[in-house]
C-alpha cells in the first residue's frame, strides 16, 4: 500500500496543505458548545447489530455482547495514513476516518483503501471550517463538496459527519441528513505529538468510547500498535462509529456508542 503513494507526492502533500491543518489542530475540548445528545436509555442500549455503513465489510462483533470501542481519525488523508491502514489490518481493527474534502484528491488511492478495507468514511468539511462560525448555507456547501469528493473516489457517500473543533450550530445539526459523531475520549494527540502520551490516553477507554485521534501526526500512527494491543488485551473489539452506535440517526449527535454496562 505504501508503495502506491510516491514519496514526492507525499512530501508535496505534507508541505502544501497538511501543515495548515496540523498547526490549527482539531481537538477543541468538549465544551458547552455541544448539546443535544440523546439521553442514555433503552433506545441506545438496544444496539441494532448490523451496520448500514459498511455493507461490503464482514459483519462486526455484537457490541451489545462484547466490549467495543470506535477509534476515529480526523484531518486526513495524510502521508502516514497508508501505514496506519496496514497496522489496523494487522490487529483486525476497523476505524472511522473523518476526511478533509480538499485533501481527498491529493491522496485518492489512500481514501479508496480506507473504504476497501472496511473502514467507515466520514465528512470533516471541505476546508476544516468551524461550523459554528459560518452560515448554515456555507456549512452545507462545505459538507456537500466533501460528500461529492468522497463519492467520486470511493463510489459511496460518507455515512457520518464530524464537525471540526467539535462545534456546530444546533439548527444546522438538526438539518443534516447524516448522524454527527463527537467523541468521549480525547487523546490530545494533536497537542502532545507524543506516542507514549497517546498510548496512555487510551487507559480512559470504556465500552462504547469514541476515541479522537488524527492520522496526520506520525506520533499517532507510531502509538497505534501498542494502543491496539493494550486495548485488545483488555478485551476490546475495534469497530466503526456506526457499528458502535448501532443505528445512528440523522441530525443527532453521538459522543459514545453502547452503554458502559454492556460489557465488563
Ligand atoms: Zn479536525
Amino acid at each position: 500500500m505504501v508503495s502506491m503513494v510516491s514519496r514526492s507526492k507525499v512530501l508535496k502533500f505534507l508541505s502544501a496543505s497538511a501543515l495548515a491543518v496540523l498547526l490549527a489542530g482539531c481537538g477543541a475540548p468538549l465544551s458547552a458548545h455541544w448539546q443535544g445528545f440523546p439521553p442514555d436509555g433503552p433506545e441506545r442500549a438496544a444496539g441494532k447489530g448490523a451496520p448500514q455503513a459498511d455493507a461490503s465489510a464482514a459483519p462486526g462483533p455484537d457490541c451489545s455482547q462484547v466490549k467495543c470501542v470506535a477509534l476515529t481519525f480526523d484531518d486526513g488523508p495524510g502521508p502516514y495514513t497508508a501505514s496506519l491502514l496496514d497496522i489496523l489490518d494487522e490487529h483486525e481493527a476497523k476505524a472511522t476516518f473523518f476526511l478533509i474534502g480538499k485533501d481527498i484528491a491529493k491522496l485518492p488511492e489512500v481514501v479508496r483503501e480506507e473504504a476497501a478495507r472496511g473502514h467507515e468514511i466520514g465528512n470533516h468539511t471541505w476546508s476544516h471550517q468551524d461550523l459554528a462560525k459560518i452560515s448554515v448555507a456555507a456549512a452545507q456547501r462545505e459538507l456537500r463538496k466533501t460528500d461529492a469528493a468522497i463519492k467520486e473516489v470511493t463510489g459511496a457517500s460518507p455515512t457520518v459527519i464530524r464537525p471540526p473543533y467539535g462545534t456546530i450550530r444546533e439548527d444546522l445539526k438538526k438539518s443534516l441528513d447524516l448522524p454527527v459523531a463527537m467523541w468521549s475520549v480525547d487523546t490530545f494527540d494533536w497537542k502532545t505529538r507524543d506516542a507514549k502520551k497517546t498510548i496512555k490516553s487510551a487507559e480512559k477507554v470504556v465500552p462504547g468510547s469514541i476515541v479522537l485521534m488524527h492520522d496526520i501526526h506520525p506520533s499517532t500512527v507510531k502509538a497505534m500498535p501498542t494502543m491496539l494491543a493494550d486495548l485488545k488485551a483488555r478485551g476490546f473489539h475495534f469497530v466503526t462509529v456506526s457499528q458502535l452506535v448501532g443505528d445512528p440517526k440523522p441530525g443527532t449527535g453521538y459522543e459514545t456508542g453502547q452503554q458502559a454496562a454492556a460489557g465488563k
